[in-house]
């Protein structure tokens, strides 16, 4: 046998070692945790979906939408139409893409990835993000997380929407680039508060650092979060990238709320 045979020899072997570990692993994790619908919680076969039922309860959003803000219409209106809402205040970003309306299901599954550590449901939800935003991220640069204040970022030990970038960056093959964007101040929690408090909550809080402004110039760029509720936290990411000579914003989340009226959220 030559050496580069024994060598592809070897490296099979130990590819094939380490996939019979991770299976046993996997198997051996299986017996003491069982894999879970994140939803609802009753046994399922596999780690990183849920169950059938689940599956049912989720409200994917599909076209015709409002090319701005992502919204379903009722009735096709023809092409290049935009909402009444949109007409009256005009985005800064391009287009929104949300996978499914904010629901029971949906919060359900963000807080399985945000607060229960369930970060097998990323990839479940970055996939159907793709999906929903395909067009979006046929032609872009980068995708870019909203970012964490570093003090939050300590606190969870990781950002969700990072994660979610992460996996759509395996599928797409469009980079992720989370330290392009800054959170340069701490913000209060935007659940409780009405629109007008969110925007006072979030602006003038993002940055993208002189020493990375090449890296955004020109660019066409997807801005990732795992939920809009009022477009408060998105607008001021945006106004952030564009101001940064970014060329186009376009923002896919997971869960678009789509009467954003309550406090709730
Ligand atoms: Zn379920």
């Amino acid at each position: 046998m030559s050496n580069l045979g024994a060598g592809s020899a070897f490296r099979a072997g130990a590819h094939n070692w380490r996939r019979s570990l991770r299976g046993a692993v996997e198997q051996f994790t299986n017996i003491l945790l069982p894999p879970m619908c994140p939803i609802c919680r009753e046994p399922i076969g596999s780690n990183g979906g849920i169950c059938t039922v689940c599956w049912t309860t989720l409200s994917f959003i599909e076209e015709p939408l409002c090319d701005h803000l992502g919204t379903p219409f009722a009735y096709d209106p023809g092409p290049g139409i935009v909402s009444s809402a949109a007409l009256a205040r005009p985005p800064v970003w391009a287009r929104v893409r949300g996978a499914v309306s904010f629901d029971h299901s949906a919060r359900t599954l963000v807080h399985a990835l945000k607060y229960r550590d369930q970060h097998n449901t990323a990839k479940l939800m970055a996939d159907l993000m793709a999906r929903a935003g395909a067009k979006l991220l046929s032609d872009a640069n980068l995708l870019i997380p909203v970012p964490l204040y570093r003090f939050r970022l300590w606190q969870r030990r990781f950002n969700q929407s990072a994660r979610l970038a992460q996996h759509m960056q395996s599928g797409s093959g469009v980079p992720s680039q989370p330290h392009l964007l800054s959170r340069i101040r701490p913000t209060q929690a935007q659940v409780g508060l009405d629109l007008a408090s969110r925007k006072k909550n979030v602006r003038n809080a993002f940055s993208v650092p002189d020493d990375l402004l090449l890296q955004v110039a020109d660019k066409k760029c997807v801005l990732i979060d795992d939920v809009m509720t009022t477009g408060a936290t998105a607008e001021a990411c945006t106004t952030a990238l564009l101001k940064a000579g970014a060329a186009r914003v376009d923002v896919i989340v997971f869960a678009l709320v789509l009467n954003p009226t309550g406090r709730h959220i």
